[in-house]
């Protein structure tokens, strides 16, 4: 079984559906309500977990009823939580408001994520115990650095989705083996909008990039190497939220099992192509054999 460690962020998204998302100032009735774990970090522990990898989740929850929640959806996914944190205050929580064209709005209040700000007793023994390790930005970068840094020390491969998207510090990329932006991630980070000038501009900064391209599948793109793509199924999408955190996931998996990268991108490609056929996020995520089958 493949051992994966995962640092970031747990949110209990609170979604509220409305027809017409209200303007500033203005008071809308929402149809329906609902609070469903998430979190870029918690998303990707589960999609590793469900696939079958052993995986530990390092971060923070809040001394309140939604950090109950959460951990108890990452236990109930097999995910090990002794690296989670209770901490004073809030858990982490997303606001999003999603109208009847399924467009939608969202506030990150990142509160207890905010508060893992490096790696704490443990951390460093799970890093060293793993295989890999899968990083995200929805918790400090000071931490995201250290966990880089102890997976370099320890020759774990790191594995960096750049989301939410933001100015990187300088020696982040040293501990990053493997980046996987979406395009629009790829964009923002190079200022360019064709997403295989994106990666070969990303090669500068780190030595392998996976970038997603939705329906379209995901572009690789390494050192000294030509550059290709993978295409995604095609199937009829329901529910794309949470596509990315489930190819991370499930590229971590295959690559930890020693499949080959552009094995291992189809599979993460069948996998997400799962996911986006149901509704939810976590909820939608496949298990093993489900994506063993939907790839054969
Ligand atoms: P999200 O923010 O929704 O989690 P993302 O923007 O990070 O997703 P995408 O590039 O949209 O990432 O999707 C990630 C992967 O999911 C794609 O590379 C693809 O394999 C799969 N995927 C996404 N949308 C579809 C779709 N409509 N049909 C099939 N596969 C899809």
């Amino acid at each position: 079984m493949t051992a994966i460690t995962v640092l970031g962020s747990t949110n209990m998204d609170l979604v509220a559906y409305v027809s017409k998302a209200p303007r500033l100032g203005e008071t809308v009735t929402g149809r329906e309500f609902r609070t469903v774990p998430g979190g870029k970090g918690a998303n990707q522990a589960v999609a590793a977990a469900r696939l079958g990898a052993s995986v530990a989740m390092v971060g923070a929850v809040g001394a309140d009823a939604f950090g109950v929640r959460l951990r108890s959806a990452l236990t109930a996914a097999g995910v090990d939580t002794c690296g989670l944190r209770t901490v004073e205050g809030a858990s982490g929580t997303a606001h999003i408001t999603v109208d009847d064209e399924g467009g939608n709005s969202i506030i990150v209040v990142p509160g207890a994520n905010g508060l893992v700000t490096g790696l704490e007793s443990g951390d460093e023994e799970r890093i060293a115990a793993s295989g890999t390790l899968l990083l995200q930005l929805e918790v400090p970068l000071s931490a995201v650095a250290a966990a880089a840094r102890a997976a370099r020390a320890h020759g774990v491969r790191t594995v960096l989705t750049p989301a939410p998207v933001q100015p990187l510090p300088p020696d982040l990329p040293d501990g990053v083996d493997l980046l996987v932006p979406n395009e629009h991630e790829a964009a923002a980070l190079t200022g360019l909008t064709d997403p295989r000038q994106a990666a070969a501009a990303l090669l500068d900064r780190f030595p392998e990039v996976v970038v997603t391209l939705g329906a379209a599948g995901a572009l690789h793109a390494a050192r000294g190497q030509e550059p290709y793509a993978v295409p995604a199924p095609r199937v009829r999408a329901v529910d794309t939220t949470a596509a990315g955190d489930t190819f991370a996931g499930a590229l971590a998996v295959a690559l930890g099992e020693g499949r080959p990268m552009r094995e291992a991108m189809a599979w993460a490609a069948a996998a997400a192509a799962l996911s986006v056929q149901r509704p939810g996020a976590q909820d939608a995520m496949p298990d093993r054999a489900e994506a063993d089958a939907a790839f054969s």
